[in-house]
């Protein structure tokens, strides 16, 4: 059987909405498309929703997944959608924008955890409401935390640029920032996508994120959660 790979356009653009695309696999409930606007879930970030658009007709995505073959969009309901077929596809930009902002907005905090208080950030979950991460810190309270936000959103006031860029997988290695997360990207890449929040942040990164951290807004603390000696979790939303 022939395979195919999904070219991922919110990779080199984040601000894209939708793109004209071709129908290369289906299955009961999903088609794979030669490229997509779409971002599959992965890293933290949930996958966007929105439709497939065919002569007119709307076919509703619940949820997009990277698998071996391309990526999978999974439809709501029956779908007249075949191999070869013109389509365009759209995403829901609210949603999305909020997700960039929450995204933004973790490399930001985690960057304060990790310089100002040596916290390691041991998981995360971007949501549209409120956004989680579980960081590793003994010496916590609820003030520090407080704290690390008031830091985070001083910064993000200050409108950081964040830059997206492709380096050579031995280069990007040599650079500190990046080393501390690269372990976790398979050997086989040859090329690292950076994502750089100017005087903030640097990191391996396969999501989405704005262009300027003008755009998060406000970190909200929304609530704290001890989970164990060493295990913290936080829950933030973002205002406006
Ligand atoms: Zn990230």
């Amino acid at each position: 059987m022939k395979s195919f790979s999904t070219t991922l356009l919110c990779l080199e653009d984040s601000y894209l909405k939708e793109t004209e695309a071709e129908v290369v696999k289906k299955g009961e409930n999903y088609v794979v498309l030669d490229k997509t606007v779409f971002y599959p879930k992965g890293g933290g970030q949930p996958s966007d929703v929105g439709e497939i658009y065919k002569n007119g007709n709307a076919f509703r995505v619940v949820n997009v997944e990277k698998r071996e073959g391309g990526v999978f969009h999974f439809i709501d309901g029956e779908f007249d959608l075949e191999v070869g077929d013109k389509v365009v596809c759209r995403i829901e930009w609210n949603r999305r924008y909020k997700l960039m902002r929450m995204h933004t907005a973790a490399h930001v905090l985690a960057s304060v955890f990790f310089k100002d208080y040596n916290a390691k950030i041991t998981g995360n979950q971007l949501d549209v409401e409120s956004s989680r991460f579980d960081f590793n810190l003994p010496n916590f309270s609820r003030e520090l935390v407080e704290k690390a936000i008031e830091k985070a959103n001083s910064l993000i006031k200050e409108g950081k640029e964040v830059k997206v860029y492709w380096l050579k997988r031995e280069e990007a290695l040599k650079d500190k920032e990046v080393v501390k997360l690269a372990k976790a990207f398979p050997p086989s890449l040859d090329y690292l996508r950076i994502v750089e929040i100017v005087g903030v942040d640097k990191q391996a990164d396969g999501g989405t994120h704005v262009k300027n951290t003008k755009e998060i807004g406000e970190i909200k603390l929304v609530k704290l959660k001890n989970k164990g000696k060493d295990n913290k979790r936080l829950y933030f939303s973002l205002s406006p």
